[in-house]
């Protein structure tokens, strides 16, 4: 068997076991194995590509694989759960900064003389080349805006025409530089499609960023897939077409979750115009033993998870409040909203690892109808994903997103820390509503405090 077979047939192992890695991923039970055996497919084909005949600068690889594994490793073991969106952003824009390097790279070597490929072959390197280097630029802007870097929109008269011209001219670059394969128009094509990644991210904001960030995982694989063509590596092109698809197929889930087309994300601003609406009233702060009893003789209880309980860690706690609260009688749900914290199936994870059963959990559609029957909704650390304004102000930059319809609950408590905006940096017209109370502090201590209320109330023989 030669060299190359040896490679080819590793590379199909690999394959396999992406796919089977993927498939486990799809279920919180499984997903933990299925990231490993994604992570040994990839062990083994970079490890394969090593024997790929007739390779170069092989020290300079192990170099750059060393100080990747390194930095990656240290920061991947210490970094915070909440933080894991914006990590995942920026690795995704590495992926594309990849692709559009080995166009890069592909392309200088024909223009240096090496034997040029089939105008197909080319456009591919072309093609990929620009999908990389604009999720490149516009994950780097997205990882800013949600390590809250940047402010969330950034907009100018004339923003779309302008971005539609350098959109234009990158791809008029891009076929200069194919046709021509002259430097000067390699290099310019290069500088246009970077800007492009940051001049298309930096008008979107709001409640949109789930939206952007699959999509430029989706635009990754689809860079990686084309330049794994143009290199003839079949690992690459496996990986990335599996992280296309799967990226793609994400990007119309949140798209569908956000009710907004994915055109409408990318070039139209949505909401944000004019002045947003004034909301009436104040908000009414209440103690934790009220809350307690409020829920103790409740019938049904609805719990709204939030990026607040990711970040207070408050999961297992919340899981002993709702034991306690169904050995009293209490007939309790959680409502999952799509967007909820930070990533997609941000709640699943969290209520999953802290052993809630899946039949208690119920999706938006379904746990709406619900709300006007509910007792108590117990909303914690979320904010956009239960604000009415999406529904009342077409003003807003979250206007046209449907919403958890907390407001339409008998009773609604709501756990944060203070006054601060979620997200999409507004105001939640759902905290100053005549059946809201405010129950201030951070979410671990506060569920906390419920579970001893309860504990007293059963201990003063309720
Ligand atoms: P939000 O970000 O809207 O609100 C979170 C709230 O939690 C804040 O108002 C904050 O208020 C409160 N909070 C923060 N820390 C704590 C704490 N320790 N204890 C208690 N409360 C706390 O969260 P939602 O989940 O409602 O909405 C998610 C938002 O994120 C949406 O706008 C969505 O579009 C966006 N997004 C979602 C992504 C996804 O894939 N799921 C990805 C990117 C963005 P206070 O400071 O007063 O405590």
């Amino acid at each position: 068997m030669t060299a190359l077979t040896v490679v080819k047939l590793s590379y199909f192992v690999a394959a396999t076991l992406f796919l089977l890695g993927l498939q486990r991923m799809a279920s919180p039970r499984t997903a933990r194995s299925g990231i490993q055996w994604a992570g040994v497919g990839m062990l083994i084909a970079t490890v394969a590509t090593f024997f790929l005949p007739g390779l170069h600068n092989l020290g300079l690889m192990v170099v750059a694989i060393v100080i990747g594994v390194a930095v990656n490793w240290a920061w991947g073991r210490k970094v915070a759960i909440t933080d894991m969106p914006q990590m995942v952003a920026l690795f995704n824009g590495m992926g594309g900064g990849s692709a559009a390097a080995i166009g890069a790279v592909e392309l200088v070597r024909f223009s240096v003389g090496e034997p040029v490929p089939s105008t197909f072959t080319l456009a591919l390197a072309v093609v990929g080349a620009l999908i990389g280097a604009v999720s490149l630029t516009g994950s780097v802007i997205a990882w800013a805006k949600l390590d809250g870097r940047m402010d969330k929109r950034y907009t100018f008269p004339g923003q779309q025409w302008f971005n539609a011209l350098v959109a234009l001219a990158a791809v008029a670059c891009g076929v200069m530089a194919m046709t021509t394969l002259a430097t000067p128009w390699i290099i310019a094509f290069f500088v246009l499609a970077l800007a492009l990644g940051v001049l298309m991210t930096l008008p979107i904001g709001g409640a949109d960023m789930p939206v952007v960030i699959s999509l430029y995982n989706a635009f990754t694989g689809l860079a990686v897939a084309f330049e794994g063509y143009v290199l003839g590596n079949e690992a690459l092109i496996i990986a990335g077409m599996m992280v296309g698809a799967a990226g793609t197929l994400l990007t119309q889930l949140m798209a569908k979750a956000m009710n907004r087309p994915i055109t409408g994300v990318l070039f139209s601003n949505f909401g944000g115009g004019g002045q947003a609406q004034e909301i009436a009233g104040s908000q009414k702060p209440i103690e934790a033993g009220d809350v307690a009893a409020m829920m103790a003789y409740a019938e049904r209880v609805v719990i709204v998870p939030g990026y607040g309980l990711a970040v207070a860690q408050a999961q297992h706690k919340v899981w002993e409040l709702t034991q306690k609260l169904m050995e009293r009688g209490v007939k309790v749900k959680f409502a999952i909203h799509p967007v909820a914290g930070r990533m997609p199936g941000h709640m699943n994870v969290l209520l999953a690892e802290a052993g809630v059963p899946y039949d208690l959990i119920a999706d938006m559609d379904d746990i709406n109808p619900e709300f006007p029957a509910t007792d108590v909704s117990l909303v914690i650390g979320a904010n956009d994903v239960v604000n009415p304004v999406a529904k009342t102000d077409p003003a807003s930059p979250i206007f046209g997103m449907p919403i958890l319809d907390v407001v339409n609950s008998k009773n609604t408590i709501v756990i944060k820390r203070g006054k601060g905006t979620g997200f999409a940096g507004i105001e939640n017209a759902l905290f100053y509503a005549d059946n809201t109370r405010m129950l201030y502090g951070d979410a671990a201590s506060m569920v906390s405090a419920l579970v001893s209320e309860l504990k007293a109330l059963d201990g003063g023989g309720h």
